[in-house]
């Protein structure tokens, strides 16, 4: 399968409206044939791991933006859904604390970053730094705008030291978002999740757009390259999903370490 499709490549400029949320062009079958692949795909998924964990050498790091309702926490649920634990971990970054804004911004996100044997999923990231806080004019430009090339240079320092990454930017339109609000606002095991900040942002949708368009065209590089997924439809956002991370760890070459050659003489009595 050829995700290139879907990856930015470094220096081009995105243009969101031109891309096609509900696309599906990479799935030919149905939609229960989707779920069967992914749920093959997660298996996969789970073996690598694994192995990534024993040999304890390289990390992946995996990024999630999106806006709201378009599906991060649905992805981790599924995508990971069966990985160990011990060695993935799921970052959630939320409007900072008096603390974390008393440092640079890539303070708590730097803390978060997978060791040697780990993958970490971001749920948000240091791109709100970018997005959020430029829509909202939390800090003034002159701030926001060098947080392109920091970010460009934080990620570098990550690459150079072992650490793939991958980031994900799950695309839907804005009558796919009116649709899961009000799903949320009428299903009695959905209201939870229902949150009034969510219809006030939705209110900045253009904002949101041109700051993801900065973002996106600036940021992806060939070490940490930004992928716009078609997530309208959450079968193919997570089969598409699920299939660049398979393929992402089958690249990076991982084996199990070799066992200690004084194994083959133990004997257990
Ligand atoms: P949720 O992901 O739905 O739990 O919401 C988390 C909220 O935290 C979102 O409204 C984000 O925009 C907000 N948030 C995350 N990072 C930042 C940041 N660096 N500055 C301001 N708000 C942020
Ligand atoms: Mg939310």
């Amino acid at each position: 399968m050829n995700f290139d499709r879907y990856r930015v490549k470094p220096g081009k400029r995105v243009r969101l409206a031109k891309r096609d949320p509900s696309d599906r062009a990479l799935f030919e079958g149905s939609k229960e044939d989707a779920v069967i692949r992914t749920m093959e795909l997660t298996d996969r998924l789970e073996e690598l791991q694994e192995v990534l964990y024993a040999e304890s050498k390289q990390k992946l790091l995996i990024v999630l933006q999106g806006m709201d309702t378009a599906g991060k926490d649905g992805t981790i649920r599924l995508v990971f859904d069966g990985v160990n634990p011990s060695g993935v971990k799921v970052a959630p970054f939320k409007k900072p604390t008096e603390e974390e804004l008393s440092h640079d911004f890539l303070w708590r996100v730097h803390k978060q970053v997978p060791g040697k044997g780990e993958i970490v999923i971001f749920n948000r990231s240091h791109y709100e730094d970018v997005l959020v806080v430029r829509v909202h004019n939390l800090v003034p430009k002159k701030i926001w705008k060098l947080r392109y090339e920091q970010i460009v240079d934080f990620e570098r320092l990550l690459t150079d030291t072992g650490t793939k990454i991958l980031k994900f930017f799950l695309q839907i339109d804005r009558d796919e978002q009116k649709q899961r609000l009000e799903a949320r606002l009428a299903e009695p095991d959905k209201q939870w999740k229902f949150n009034m900040q969510d219809v006030e942002e939705r209110k900045h949708w253009d904002a949101y757009t041109k700051a993801y368009e900065a973002a996106l065209s600036r940021t992806s590089t060939a070490n940490a390259p930004w992928y716009v997924i078609p997530s309208n439809q959450k079968w193919y956002r997570n089969y598409a999903i699920a299939s660049i991370v398979v393929e992402t760890l089958e690249e990076m070459k991982i084996r199990h370490p070799e066992a200690d050659p004084g194994l083959a003489t133990v004997v257990i009595e």
